[in-house]
């Protein structure tokens, strides 16, 4: 069945993202402040609103994919936002990384006009948005998620429905508070080897079939060579920006003071990586975290 979907910020993800939900027969019109990613939408296939209202007003589907939580609450919460002009019944659909609270908050405030709403981020990068292959981890009611699973599947490969509103976004953040300790962990065992003269070859064979072994080992391995697939083999280029890993390890550090959580491993990964994205490494992969652990 064909649906008029609203689909707000139309970026690096988004953008493809919108693209795919044209490809499938939908009408999507797409809003986005920057002037070049809304013709790309409409170069595509998209149209064009002028507004969040008008667009809110006509669509059945309201899908958003923005920076950050505060542009999320503005967008739904704020004058002439989602809230104030879609109608009861709008499926909502926040794929952005935001922080839990706000989440659950515009949540509890699309439930209150009679909308259903699911936080829906993502993994997979720019490739995933463009392949239709994204992780999607969904918070949200039952009826919600069976209601924006079928859009997700076009999105998306594998679609996970983690709980009630925010934890989609906990779970998100969680992941990824892993894969920055873990990284940092990697890192710094073959930076000790490198010292100790052990070849870093030998440690990738050994320990990637020991109990070492982890996904920023043999996925991702922070040294060139052992994985000819790492960004470490193109010098660090992204793949996933040490600035983005910044940005979920710092959310998680939000949740993680507002809920009480002991997670003093978060706390100096986000300091570790504050430290290297403040020293040039921003925009390098975060793999690169062993340049900046090495001292060089
Ligand atoms: P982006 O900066 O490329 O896109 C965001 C878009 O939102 C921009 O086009 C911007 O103009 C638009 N925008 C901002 N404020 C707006 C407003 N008030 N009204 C309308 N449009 C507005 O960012 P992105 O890389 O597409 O990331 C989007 C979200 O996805 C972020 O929350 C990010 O953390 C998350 N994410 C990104 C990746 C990735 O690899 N890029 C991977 C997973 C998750």
């Amino acid at each position: 069945m064909t649906s008029t979907v609203g689909f707000i910020g139309l970026g690096n993800m988004g953008g493809p993202m919108a693209i795919n939900l044209v490809k499938a027969g939908h009408r999507v019109m797409g809003f986005d402040l920057s002037d070049a990613a809304v013709a790309a939408h409409t170069g595509a296939g998209g149209e064009k609103a002028s507004s969040v209202a008008e667009l809110a007003a006509a669509a059945d589907v309201i899908v958003t994919m923005l920076p950050a939580g505060k542009h999320v609450r503005q967008i739904y919460q704020g004058e002439g936002g989602i809230l104030e002009n879609a109608k009861p019944g709008t499926l909502l659909i926040d794929s952005s990384t935001i922080d839990v609270d706000s989440a659950r908050v515009v949540s509890a405030a699309a439930a209150e006009e009679g909308m259903q709403m699911v936080d829906a981020p993502v993994s997979g990068g720019v490739a995933g948005a463009a392949g239709g292959t994204l992780t999607f981890m969904v918070g949200g009611a039952d009826e919600a998620y069976a209601a924006a699973k079928p859009f997700l599947d076009i999105m998306g490969k594998t679609i996970v429905h983690a709980g009630g509103a925010g934890t989609g976004q906990a779970a998100k953040i969680c992941n990824n508070m892993i894969l920055g300790i873990s990284m940092i962990g990697v890192s710094e065992a073959f930076v000790l080897a490198e010292k100790l003269g052990l070849d870093a070859q030998k440690l990738y064979d050994i320990s990637s079939t020991a109990s070492g072994q982890c996904w920023s080992l043999t996925s991702y391995c922070p040294v060139p060579g052992p994985l000819p697939s790492s960004p470490a083999n193109r010098d660090y280029e992204p793949g996933f920006a040490a600035a983005m890993m910044l940005k979920d390890l710092k959310l998680a550090q939000e949740a993680a003071h507002s809920s009480g959580a002991a997670t003093p491993l978060g706390a100096e990964a986000a300091a570790l990586y504050s430290l290297f994205c403040n020293s040039g490494g921003e925009g390098q992969d975060f793999s690169g975290i062993i340049k900046f652990l090495r001292g060089s």
